[in-house]
């Protein structure tokens, strides 16, 4: 496949949007693998946010300043893992303790301050500017890279979402409730779309593609052939 990808895909940049569970990691880890580009996952900056938050005890309406203070002196390193992309909080390993239930509970207030996806936003367009990159995450394609060569928002259904997420879950050894992690993602999608700063959404320009009915090979398929028409087409390009 990655045979008809000219060598200058090197610089390009792939932005995948949508909500909770609908299989962005799982498809840009595949296509990062692909064609050798690096995947960079927003949501795990913000869950290492919350992760701070928590750890500190801060209370998130009264004491958002304390958070940002400390935010401001913190550095969040991601580094490609075996399993999933590892994060480091100040050289301090939170790759597994990102992704409890406490988090996720938290972590769509935490992303909705201001300060926070700025401060967020401005690393992600570091991390993403020499290019060669496929990003995920909810604002991608609108607010991060509004001019990224691909745009894809992913959706599926809020049950689909939520079984997905429960066998993630079950890997690493944590056992929930179908229908509460249904609740979880449904009340995480409307605090996400609903916020003031860069709500989830479609950028006008991304390609949807509804992930219910197919694979996730399917998908990364799509896409891919989607590029390369889109590479084809522009001779110029990259
Ligand atoms: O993708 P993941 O489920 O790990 O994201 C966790 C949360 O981080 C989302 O529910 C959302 O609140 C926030 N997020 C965001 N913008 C991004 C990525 C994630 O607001 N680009």
């Amino acid at each position: 496949m990655s045979k008809s990808i000219p060598q200058s895909i090197s610089k390009i940049i792939i932005a995948i949007d949508g909500p909770a569970g609908a299989g962005k990691s799982s498809v840009a880890k595949i296509i990062a693998s692909k064609l050798n580009l690096t995947y960079i996952d927003t949501g795990a900056m913000y869950r290492a946010v919350t992760w701070l938050a928590l750890r500190n005890s801060i209370m998130l309406e009264a004491q958002k300043d304390i958070l940002l203070d400390l935010l401001s002196k913190a550095e969040i390193t991601l580094l490609p893992g075996e399993k999933r992309q590892r994060v480091l909080l100040n050289g301090f390993e939170i790759t597994d303790q990102i992704r409890t239930p406490e988090i996720v509970k938290y972590v769509s207030q935490v992303s909705a301050i201001p300060e926070v996806r700025s401060k967020l936003v401005s690393l992600q367009q570091q991390m993403g500017e020499v290019g060669g990159v496929i990003m995920d995450g909810r604002d991608i394609g609108t607010t991060v890279f509004p001019n990224a060569d691909l745009k894809i928002f992913l959706i599926a259904s809020s049950r689909e979402r939520a079984s997905r997420r429960q066998i993630q879950q079950r890997e690493l050894g944590i056992e929930e409730d179908l229908d509460s992690i249904q609740a979880e993602i449904e009340r995480r999608d409307f605090i996400d779309t609903t916020r003031a700063v860069s709500p989830l959404s479609q950028a006008a320009d991304a390609i949807l593609i509804d992930t219910d009915q197919i694979t996730i090979y399917e998908v990364v398929d799509k896409i891919i052939a989607t590029l390369n028409t889109k590479l084809g087409e522009s001779k110029k390009g990259f």
